[in-house]
C-alpha cells in the first residue's frame, strides 16, 4: 500500500513537473523552405516579443548572442541537412522588451513534410543561471547609472537655461529649471522663499514655485510676508547650514504639521549670502520615499544654482533701476545745460551764449585777420502782430521767422535771439557781397514765407542792420554798429537790408 502511494506520489510529482516544463515551452514551426518561423505565444514571450509572430530566420538571429551566435548556427544547420534528426542549445536571446538578455534552451526536430522540410521546435526560458543573475544585475545597475546619468543631467539642463535667460525672459526661463529639477527628481513642489524685513522682523515670502499633483501655494497669505516665528523652527533649522549651505532634512515637527497636505518628504537649501540669511529653496515630495546620496547632492547643487541666478537677476534690476535714476538725472543736467544756453521759445541760443561764442570767434577774427559781419535783425511791426492776433500767434511768429533764418543761414554762423523780436547773426569768413546776399535772402523768405495762425496768413516782415567788423571793435561795438544800420532800416521803411560802411 505505502509503495503504490510512494509511487503514486511520485507519479503525480512527476506529472506536475512536466506540465510544468509543457506550460512554460513554447512552440516553433520554421518552414525552411518559405523561411517563416512561426511562433506562439510563449514562445514569443520567450524571445521577449509582444505578441506572437512570423520572424524570417534572420530576424530571429538578430536576437542571439553574439557569444552563442556560432553553436546555434551549428545546430541549427544539423537539423536543416538531415530530417529527422533533433538538436538542443542554450543560448541567450536579445529581449527587446526589457533590453535584457535571457538564456533560453531551444529542443528542435526537423521533418519532411510533403516533400517539404519543417523544423519544431520548443524553447524555453532556463531560470537561474549564474550569466542569468549577472545579466539581471548588470541590468539594474544599467538602470540605476542611467538614473544617475539624467540626475547629473539635471544639472547641466538646468545651468544652461538659467545662462541663456535674459533679463527679459528670466521668469519665464526659471520656471522651466523649476520644472527639470521637478520632473528629474519625481518631486511635487520647488520653490524659493526670500528674506526680507517688515517693520524690523525678519520675514520671508515665496517667489518662485512649481508644483505638480499638489495645489500651488504662490501668492498664498501664509507664504507672503511670513514672519520666521510663525513655522516653529524653521530659522533654526537654516541657520544650522550656515556654514554651508547645505541640505537641512531634518524639518522639525512644527514645520512639518504646516505642510500642505499630501506632502510627505521635505528638503531645505538654506541660502546665506556673506553672513546674512538670503532665502531658501526647498523640495517637496509627495511619497514617504528617501532621497537616495546621488539625489541629496544635486538637490543640494540645484538649489545653489536657482538660488544664485534669481540673486543675478534681483542684482541687474536694481542697477538697471540705478542706470535709469542716472540716465534720468544726467538728461535733467544736460536738460539744465541746454536751457542755461538757448531760448525757450525759438530754440535759438540766447543773447548771454551768443556773446560768449562771439568774443571767442572775434579773437580768431582779430589773429588771422579774416572778414567778420553781424547782422541785426528786427521784425517789423511786430506789437501790431501781438495786438491783432494775440501774444500767442506773435509766439508763433517768431517761432517761424527764426527757423527761416536758421534754414537760410549755414550751420557754422552763430545765429541768437538778441531779445523779444531781435534777432542777431555773426557771420564769419564770408566777404561783404556774399553777407549782404545773405541778409536780402532772410529778408525776401521771411516776407515770403507767411505764419499760419488758427487759419489765419499773417505776414510780417524783417529790417536788418549789417555793420563789417573794424580793427579794435568789440561785440558790443560791432553790434551797437549793425544796431544803427537796423535804425536806417527802420526809417527808410523797414522791410529792408542796410549796410553801414563807416567805422
Ligand atoms: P518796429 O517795426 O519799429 O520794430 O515796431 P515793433 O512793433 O516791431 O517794435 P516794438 O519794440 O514797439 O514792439 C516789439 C514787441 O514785441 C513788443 C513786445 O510785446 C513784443 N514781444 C517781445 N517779445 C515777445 C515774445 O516773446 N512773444 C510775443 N508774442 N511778443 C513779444
Ligand atoms: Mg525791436
Ligand atoms: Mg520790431
Amino acid at each position: 500500500m505505502g509503495e503504490t502511494l510512494q509511487s503514486g506520489e511520485l507519479f503525480s510529482n512527476r506529472i506536475l513537473a512536466l506540465l510544468d516544463v509543457v506550460n512554460s515551452c513554447g512552440l516553433g514551426l520554421w518552414e525552411l523552405a518559405g523561411d517563416t518561423l512561426t511562433l506562439d505565444e510563449k514562445a514569443a514571450d520567450n524571445m521577449g516579443l509582444d505578441k506572437p509572430a512570423a520572424l524570417k530566420w534572420q530576424d530571429f538571429f538578430e536576437l542571439v548572442n553574439e557569444a552563442d551566435k556560432q553553436e546555434t548556427l551549428k545546430n541549427l544547420n544539423t537539423l536543416k541537412s538531415s530530417p529527422g534528426s533533433s538538436a538542443a542549445v542554450d543560448c541567450r536571446l536579445f529581449s527587446k522588451r526589457d533590453g535584457a538578455y535571457a538564456w533560453i534552451r531551444i529542443i528542435g526536430k526537423s521533418y519532411l513534410n510533403q516533400g517539404k522540410p519543417l523544423l519544431l521546435g520548443t524553447s524555453q526560458k532556463i531560470e537561474g543561471r549564474a550569466l542569468d543573475v549577472l545579466y539581471a544585475s548588470i541590468n539594474a545597475m544599467r538602470r540605476e547609472l542611467n538614473k544617475k546619468d539624467r540626475l547629473h543631467r539635471c544639472i547641466f539642463e538646468v545651468t544652461e537655461v538659467l545662462l541663456n535667460a535674459d533679463d527679459a525672459t528670466f521668469e519665464e526661463q526659471f520656471q522651466v529649471s523649476l520644472e527639470i529639477v521637478g520632473h528629474t527628481v519625481e518631486l511635487a513642489r520647488v520653490y524659493v522663499y526670500k528674506n526680507h524685513l517688515v517693520d524690523g522682523t525678519r520675514c520671508c515670502t515665496e517667489i518662485y514655485e512649481w508644483t505638480e499633483g499638489v495645489e500651488s501655494t504662490l501668492g498664498e497669505d501664509f507664504t507672503r510676508d511670513m514672519p520666521f516665528h510663525s513655522w516653529p523652527g524653521l530659522e533654526e533649522i537654516l541657520e544650522a547650514g550656515r556654514n554651508y549651505n547645505r541640505l537641512i532634512k531634518d524639518v522639525p515637527s512644527g514645520i512639518r504639521q504646516m505642510i500642505p497636505g499630501g506632502i510627505n518628504t521635505v528638503l531645505f537649501v538654506p541660502i546665506f549670502l556673506k553672513d546674512l540669511l538670503w532665502g531658501f529653496v526647498g523640495y517637496e515630495r509627495t511619497r514617504e520615499q528617501l532621497y537616495g546620496a546621488d539625489e541629496e547632492s544635486v538637490l543640494a547643487s540645484v538649489g545653489l544654482l536657482l538660488a544664485n541666478s534669481v540673486i543675478r537677476y534681483d542684482l541687474n534690476k536694481n542697477l538697471y533701476m540705478a542706470v535709469d535714476k542716472i540716465n534720468s538725472t544726467s538728461i535733467r543736467a544736460e536738460e539744465l545745460e541746454r536751457f542755461a544756453y538757448t531760448d525757450a521759445l525759438t530754440g535759438l541760443y540766447n543773447r548771454r551764449h551768443f556773446m560768449e561764442l562771439a568774443q571767442n570767434s572775434l579773437e580768431k577774427v582779430r589773429r588771422y585777420n579774416s572778414p567778420c559781419y553781424a547782422m541785426i535783425m528786427d521784425l517789423d511791426f511786430f506789437k501790431k502782430v501781438n495786438d491783432t492776433y494775440g501774444h500767442l500767434a506773435g509766439d508763433e511768429v517768431l517761432k517761424d521767422a527764426s527757423a527761416v533764418m536758421k534754414n537760410t543761414l549755414r550751420s557754422y554762423d552763430l545765429l541768437a535771439r538778441y531779445g523779444g523780436e531781435e534777432f542777431v547773426v555773426l557771420v564769419t569768413d564770408t566777404g561783404k557781397d556774399d553777407v549782404l546776399h545773405l541778409a536780402e535772402r532772410i529778408r525776401e523768405s521771411i516776407a515770403a514765407t507767411p505764419c499760419i495762425y488758427n487759419c489765419i496768413k499773417i505776414i510780417c516782415t524783417v529790417s536788418i542792420g549789417v555793420a563789417a567788423f573794424f580793427s579794435g571793435c568789440t561785440v558790443t561795438s560791432l553790434i551797437d554798429k549793425a544796431d544803427k544800420a537796423l535804425y536806417r532800416a527802420k526809417e527808410s521803411g523797414r522791410n529792408r537790408v542796410v549796410f553801414l560802411e563807416e567805422e
